[in-house]
């Protein structure tokens, strides 16, 4: 019996699992094969139709401009939209709602940056990592310094994802002096304010559109209104966009997850080898059979966590649990990548294979908004302090 999803939530898993379906799997291995660029007319469709399915700033309320959706229908999409290799699902715009709890009351950055990146016209992309600080945040070398009715940012960033498709940066430093000096800021940076240069763009594991260039700030003068919220507020907005990504990252680890037990479930049951199909196998049957019960944990966890957002539950046990569901689904989906590629054998292997891609693509979900590591961490502590019944009741 399927998940009992509200009529909502399935309407949107079946108009998103047809656009993917339709109009993004078949692109997968012309991207894989072209460095992850299609030519423009297709990203352009792609974007087009997206929209036209309404797929756009699904966590901004509709009186800003947004679809106004539940936490639990926004993982529905986002698992649809994991289906698909080499990002082809990033085609719309997804702002975060932090970004608009952050700056509704500010008519000059509402108007600058977060209505147009609503309505698809700008991009953000996230500097907050650095050569030193990773998992370590406070470890942040970058700085911020205040200089009458401005600021001063210096710093380099390292994998600023999507930068090379955005206008502006989110950057985050400490403050260097003043009540909240150490505390840590959020700044939007244009892309072409004087001192922000390109270090260089390395590759990566995944062949997406999207890069993760380095960027240096060098001296970079800002406007004190292009602070986000109060002076401080800046690891209140981070955690915030973590618990959204985090979630959302456990959506699409379910949707990849899915998408690799019917492409090897179909491969294993017309592969032929001693005579008969090796879906005869045992050993076939049992990486599947592992595949398909882990899924549907990782998906309940991942289903649960959005409802008991959509619940208004306590902020801290949503932390833990939005951890939980990352590490779970994203290891979960590391090993059904893994038997995928076992069961498609040498095929599993190249390139034009899903299994291959997925294989190379869902490994960074261990690693980025968090490793696996911080994310136990983060767990343990939630037990620490809050007791079992709080986190997993
Ligand atoms: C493709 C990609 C895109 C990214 N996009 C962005 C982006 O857009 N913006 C941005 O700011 N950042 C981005 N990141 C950075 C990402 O969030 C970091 O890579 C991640 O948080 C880990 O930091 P690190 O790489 O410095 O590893 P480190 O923090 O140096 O960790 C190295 C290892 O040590 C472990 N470790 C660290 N501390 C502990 C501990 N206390 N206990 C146990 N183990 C520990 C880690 O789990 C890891 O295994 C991206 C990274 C990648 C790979």
């Amino acid at each position: 019996m399927p998940h009992p999803l509200p009529a909502s939530a399935r309407a949107w898993q079946d108009k998103v699992r047809r656009f993917v379906d339709e109009e993004l799997i078949p692109f997968e291995v012309e991207a894989e094969m072209n460095g992850g660029v299609l030519p423009e007319g297709v990203r352009d469709r792609h974007r087009c139709r997206a929209r036209e399915i309404g797929l756009h700033a699904l966590a901004i309320p509709k009186q800003y401009g947004g679809q106004g959706l539940t936490a639990l229908e926004q993982a529905v999409i986002s698992e649809q939209v994991g289906r698909v290799t080499n990002a082809l699902g990033w085609c719309y715009s997804s702002t975060p709602p932090w970004m608009l709890e952050a700056c509704a009351g500010d008519a000059h950055q509402m108007q600058t940056w977060v209505l147009p990146n609503i309505r698809g016209e700008r991009r953000e992309c996230y500097a907050i990592t650095e050569e030193h600080a990773g998992s370590d945040v406070n470890a942040i070398r970058a700085t911020a310094q205040r200089d009458g009715d401005a600021y001063v940012l210096d710093g380099e960033k390292w994998h600023v994802t999507s930068a090379n498709h955005a206008d502006h940066f989110i950057f985050q430093a400490p403050l260097t002096d003043g009540p909240h000096a150490g505390r840590h800021a959020l700044f939007f940076v244009d892309m072409d304010t004087p001192g922000v240069t390109l270090v260089r763009t390395p590759a990566y594991s995944h062949t997406y559109a999207a890069h993760h260039p380095i960027y240096r700030f060098d001296g970079v003068r800002v406007p004190a209104a292009n602070r986000i919220g109060a002076e401080g507020d800046g690891m209140d907005f981070t955690y915030a966009w973590f618990r959204y990504e985090r979630l959302g990252i456990a959506a699409r680890c379910c949707g990849a997850a899915a998408r690799l037990i019917d492409e090897a479930t179909s491969f294993a049951k017309q592969r032929e080898q001693y005579g008969e199909p090796i879906a005869n196998f045992q050993a076939i049957q049992f990486m599947l059979a592992d595949s398909l019960t882990e899924l549907w944990a990782a998906r309940l966890m991942t289903y649960r966590t959005a409802e008991a957002i959509d619940a208004g539950e306590d902020v801290k046990v949503l932390h833990a649990q939005c951890a939980m569901a990352k590490v779970y689904a994203s290891e979960m989906a590391n090993r059904v990548a893994d038997r995928a590629v076992q069961i498609f054998g040498g095929r599993g292997y190249m390139r034009e294979n899903v299994a291959e891609r997925f294989f190379r693509e869902l490994r960074v979900d261990r690693i980025w908004e968090g490793t696996s590591e911080i994310q136990r961490i983060i767990i343990a502590n939630g037990l620490y302090k809050r007791g079992q019944r709080a986190l997993a009741e």
